[in-house]
């Protein structure tokens, strides 16, 4: 089979890195997304390498346009196709705040990078993949992003990224919707309470909460568990199902008595 090419976006850490690897592990090239940490970035592409794909490394800010146009561009220059978009990169707020605290430069900034960017970088990478679909150069390729249980639960202290990614689900809904006609399905991964950078400071708190039995599972999922759920939608074993929502969590969403 011929080599498969996946961008990740935020693949520098933490999540995107998990996704990464668990790709690279399956023979797929991989462009690794990164906003400011390079040298994290430079790291996941050797560990790509590493395991067995090939990677390029290319620097964009998601919530900008430009940046987001030179990043969509960059699979078909280096590798010349591309089988999946993973819009993995988010932020948390840069301070947690209360509702009645919470600031519109927060608002704006966490949306822009969590929903707005995703938003369009996705509609630029469909027209792409639409026209390498329509020239016979990939088959049923794929999009899948990153939500969060936060689309469902709300904490006070962070309401604009509980925003975003409840934004996040709809966004997998109408782009599942509008391309399925190409062949091209969208899923959800809705990760739970993941150890990476973003829950480092909060992990007392998160500890003692999965210790108490917070989640069914009692353990903090890890980024590679995000990874295996990411390569089993993206190989395709899924044909006659899209806009579908896959629980990362540890059975957190369960409703239990
Ligand atoms: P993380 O450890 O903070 O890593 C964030 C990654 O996104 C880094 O690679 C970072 O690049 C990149 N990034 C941030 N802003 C960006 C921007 N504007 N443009 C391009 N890249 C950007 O976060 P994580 O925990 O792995 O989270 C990854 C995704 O999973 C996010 O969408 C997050 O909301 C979601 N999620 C996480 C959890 C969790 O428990 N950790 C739970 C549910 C959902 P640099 O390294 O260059 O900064």
């Amino acid at each position: 089979m011929r080599e498969r090419v996946a961008l990740v976006t935020g693949a520098s850490r933490g999540i995107g890195r998990g996704i990464a690897l668990a790709l690279a592990a399956q023979g797929w090239a991989v462009v690794i997304n990164y906003r400011g940490q390079a040298d994290a970035a430079q790291a996941t592409a050797q560990a790509v390498t590493a395991a067995g794909g090939r990677a390029l490394v290319v620097q964009a800010d998601i919530g900008q346009a430009a940046d987001r146009a030179r990043l969509a561009a960059a699979p078909l220059a280096e590798f010349g196709r591309l089988d999946l978009l993973v819009n993995n990169a988010g932020m948390a707020p840069r301070r947690r705040m209360d509702l009645l605290e919470t600031t519109e430069a927060s608002y704006d900034e966490v949306m822009a990078v969590n929903l707005k960017g995703p938003f369009f970088l996705t509609q630029q990478v469909a027209k792409t993949l639409i026209e390498l679909i329509e020239a016979g150069k990939v088959a049923r390729p794929s999009i899948v992003n990153i939500g969060s249980m936060s689309a469902y639960t709300s904490s006070t202290n962070r309401g604009e990224y509980c925003l975003s990614k409840a934004g996040v689900g709809m966004m997998t809904a109408l782009f599942a919707d509008r391309l399925a006609e190409f062949g091209i399905n969208v899923y959800e991964v809705r990760p739970g309470i993941i150890a990476t950078d973003m829950t480092s400071a909060v992990k007392e708190r998160y500890d003692r909460l999965i210790g108490e039995g917070l989640t069914p599972i009692r353990r903090w999922g890890e980024a590679d568990d995000v990874g295996r759920a990411v390569v089993a939608l993206a190989e395709g074993y899924f044909p006659f199902s899209t806009g579908e929502v896959i629980n990362v969590d540890g059975g957190f969403h369960l409703r239990r008595l």
